[in-house]
């Protein structure tokens, strides 16, 4: 069957709107994706029929809470291929789940161990090691990339050494849209006995990922980047690293014992779940996943392939126009400059037309530092996105950059 994606955006109400007069037309999709009526719905299903506290009461309410929250558990770990149920945990998003990891790891890491990362991480994915290496006196080091967004793996080996502790990298990159060489970097890394952890912020919507194929750590998805709501990550940790790891945060839920002179926590993954969890969210984010799945992620990355082709064709044609990362294997997201504009005057004068771009640094500030660039604009296409808003976006720039020049 085709790929109806009509019929797709049937099911995305916020889709179906005016801004400024003109259709919406929405390149914002690698900041936050938009929701599917499944999704609301069964957030207002959940207040409306189920809504209690999950873990703690005997009664109806709370037992239906916390079979809805347990099987969307359980859908994440069919969804990535865990091994165990036990190795999802639940967190605020991609955010928390770095930052999970790298403040357990402070207990952990000597002074002469080094972590490593990419020039090609969010914000995310820097601050949390810059603060752990900080902490402990371990070195960070960056694996460099090229003037196409490419990271170059031939420092590798050099980087990644014996005293290596931590290889963290994403696999998609949310500002120029590279795709990483994951499991090349994954070998070096076990090679030398490091742990590593991949974010998957921008390969939740786009690619399916088997983490015992990867062999990998850790790996952490957001669910608002996957149609589902905001607040709300997953991150999985082989077993027996999370029962290494001290969690990050105290309180109820992630106990065993408590006494006035101390305390024992509890298994994981509840050991990582202090409190109240996101249970509405948790609960929506299944919906996303069930969403996606029917949909199918191969079907959705091959639409999108589509789009990034027929817009990096059409857009080449509008005289100055430039694209930031231009690796070759690349989802669905061009950064991208015209010459005599300014990337905030593009994203004000789009927005008068209906399109919705990103501009900035897109929370990596340091990839922009190697092009010398203030930011870009970006343009980041979904499953619900069609060939003719790319015609729309195409004319939309061709006005503005008129008006700029
Ligand atoms: C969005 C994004 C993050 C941050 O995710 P949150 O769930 O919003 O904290 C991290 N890394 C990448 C590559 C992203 O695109």
């Amino acid at each position: 069957m085709s790929y109806d994606v009509h019929a797709i955006r049937k099911e995305f109400p916020i889709l179906h709107q005016q801004i400024h007069g003109r259709p919406l037309v929405y390149l914002d999709n690698a900041a936050t994706a938009h929701k599917p009526l499944a999704v609301i719905q069964a957030i207002t299903d959940f207040y409306t029929k189920d809504n209690a506290n999950v873990h703690r009461g005997v009664h109806t309410l709370s037992q239906r809470s916390t079979d809805a929250m347990e099987a969307v558990r359980t859908a994440v770990c069919a969804h990535i291929n865990a091994r165990e149920v036990a190795e999802i945990i639940f967190t605020r998003g991609i955010t928390d789940s770095i930052n999970t990891v790298a403040f357990g790891m402070g207990a952990l890491l000597q002074p002469h161990q080094n972590v490593v990362i990419t020039a090609l991480e969010h914000h995310s994915n820097i601050v949390p090691w810059q603060m752990l290496c900080e902490r402990t006196g371990a070195a960070l080091r960056y694996i460099p990339m090229n003037d196409k967004g490419e990271l170059d793996l031939s420092t590798l080996e050099v980087l990644v050494d014996e005293n290596t502790a931590m290889v963290a990298f994403n696999h998609i990159s949310n500002a120029l849209g590279t795709i990483n060489p994951v499991k090349t970097i994954l070998s070096r890394a076990k090679a030398v006995g490091a742990w590593t952890l991949v974010d998957g912020a921008q390969s939740g919507p786009h690619a399916l990922v088997d983490v015992q194929d990867w062999d990998v750590d850790f790996f952490t998805l957001s669910s608002h980047k996957m149609y589902g709501p905001t607040g709300l990550g997953v991150l999985y940790g082989k077993r027996e690293r999370l029962e290494l790891l001290p969690p990050y945060q105290g309180g109820g839920e992630m106990i065993a014992t408590v006494t006035m002179e101390k305390s024992t926590y509890a298994d994981i993954p509840h050991k990582f779940e202090a409190g109240t969890p996101h249970i509405e969210g948790i609960i929506g984010f299944g919906a996303a996943l069930d969403y996606i799945n029917t949909v199918g992620v191969d079907a959705i990355a091959a639409h999108e392939a589509a789009l990034l082709d027929y817009a990096t064709t059409t857009l080449s044609t509008i005289d100055g126009f430039r694209i930031i990362g231009t690796a070759e294997n690349k989802a669905s997201v061009i950064s991208f400059l015209v010459e005599g504009t300014h990337p905030y005057d593009l994203g004000v004068l789009l927005d008068q037309q209906g399109v919705a771009v990103r501009t900035g640094q897109h929370c990596t500030q340091p990839i922009m530092d190697q092009f010398c660039i203030a930011g870009t604009a970006r343009a980041s296409f979904a499953m619900y996105n069609t060939f003719e808003e790319i015609d729309l976006f195409k004319a939309a720039l061709e006005r503005a950059v008129t008006m700029l020049r």
